[in-house]
């Protein structure tokens, strides 16, 4: 028998119940795991609140990422007992999810855990944290090296800000650290920011160009938010777009482009090609600080994820979240 949480919407909205489901209804695939972590991430919350703009079938077993051990394999590759991690490819949005004490997906959507990592850790990383990940690939990928300047990060208090400066911060950047909230000012600087700006700094319509501030960014926020970022983004720099915290639309104008020469790099971390994901998850073994993951880490129960949902939406959740799963 084999529990998860089912998202379903009514009258009233989505709500979500644990229940008993059955193994055919865990998905298609030629390896089962046994899900012993999983996370909460900002579509999760849309889902689970009855918001994401996608396309999704109710009812769902919800959850884009999930961690633990194969418990059976059809697959040369992975065998029982094998520590994996999955993020993405549509579970929890178009298949069930991470919210289960178990799922069934093709090898080779899963990823080994890297030896330095818990389940738990992988967890905390998560999708925020590996898309941070292929935000700093995307600005090495483009030249952007320490020496360059300083290196913006939006949303810094959030998930993905979370683990994109601890990354930077590790890796030699100097890091702006933007955030809606000052009080969370001191966790910047624990975590490796060097110098803190307000969200509203960057939230009202950009001009097409203003004085270079950063040779590179990764951006949560689009909207107005990415407009500014780039007009603020020195010649010859790079700025990956990775979410829309602050909206989906990009009232931009084409300068930055055109006259300095920025470099817009589109983030997505559902669809990524595997190689991708190999080499995202091999450099976060190799170059996130273990102390600062814990740092903006906290455990909850997973059922806690229901009244979570609006939580993360509302920008309330600071860092990442991890749930042990039943
Ligand atoms: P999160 O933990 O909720 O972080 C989002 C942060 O954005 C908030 O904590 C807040 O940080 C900031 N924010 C909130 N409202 C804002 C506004 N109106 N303007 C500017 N900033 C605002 O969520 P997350 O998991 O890190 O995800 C962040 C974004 O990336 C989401 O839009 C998500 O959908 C997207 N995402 C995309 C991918 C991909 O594959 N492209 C993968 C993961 C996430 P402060 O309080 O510090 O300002």
């Amino acid at each position: 028998e084999c529990f998860a949480l089912v998202a379903t919407r009514g009258e009233g909205g989505v709500s979500a119940n644990w229940q008993s489901v059955s193994d055919a209804s865990l998905g298609d695939g030629d390896v089962t795991v046994r899900i012993t972590h999983s996370t909460i991430n900002y579509k999760d919350g849309l889902i689970l609140t009855g918001r994401f703009p996608g396309l999704l079938r109710y009812p769902i077993v919800p959850g884009i990422d999930f961690a633990g051990e194969v418990i059976a394999s059809h697959d040369s590759g992975l065998a029982p007992g094998d520590r994996v991690i999955l993020n993405g490819w549509g579970c929890g949005e178009r298949r069930p999810g991470g919210y289960a004490q178990r799922a069934r997906v093709p090898a080779e959507w899963l990823i080994k855990c890297p030896p330095q990592f818990t389940t738990a850790q992988a967890m905390a990383i998560g999708t925020a944290g590996y898309t941070a990940m292929l935000s700093v690939l995307a600005l090495e990928d483009h030249g952007i090296t320490p020496d360059r300047g300083d290196v913006l990060v939006t949303g810094a208090a959030g998930g993905v800000g979370s683990v994109a400066v601890a990354l930077l911060h590790r890796l030699g950047y100097r890091v702006i650290a933007s955030t809606g909230r000052p009080e969370e000012a001191d966790y910047l600087r624990s975590l490796g920011a060097s110098e803190i700006i307000a969200r509203a700094d960057l939230s009202e319509p950009a001009s097409p160009l203003s004085k270079e501030r950063w040779a590179g960014a990764v951006d949560v926020a689009g909207s107005h938010t990415l407009a500014n970022v780039l007009s603020m983004t020195a010649y010859g720099g790079c700025v990956a777009a990775t979410g829309l915290a602050h909206g989906l639309d990009l009232p931009a104008s084409v300068a930055p482009f055109i006259l300095r020469g920025v470099t817009l790099a589109g983030i997505d971390s559902v669809m990524a090609p595997r190689a991708q994901r190999v080499r995202a998850w091999a450099r976060l073994a190799t170059d996130l600080d273990l102390a600062k993951l814990a740092e903006m880490t906290v455990t909850r129960p997973l059922l806690d994820v229901v009244e979570l949902a609006p939580e993360i939406l509302a920008g309330k959740v600071r860092g990442r979240i991890v749930f042990d799963v039943p």
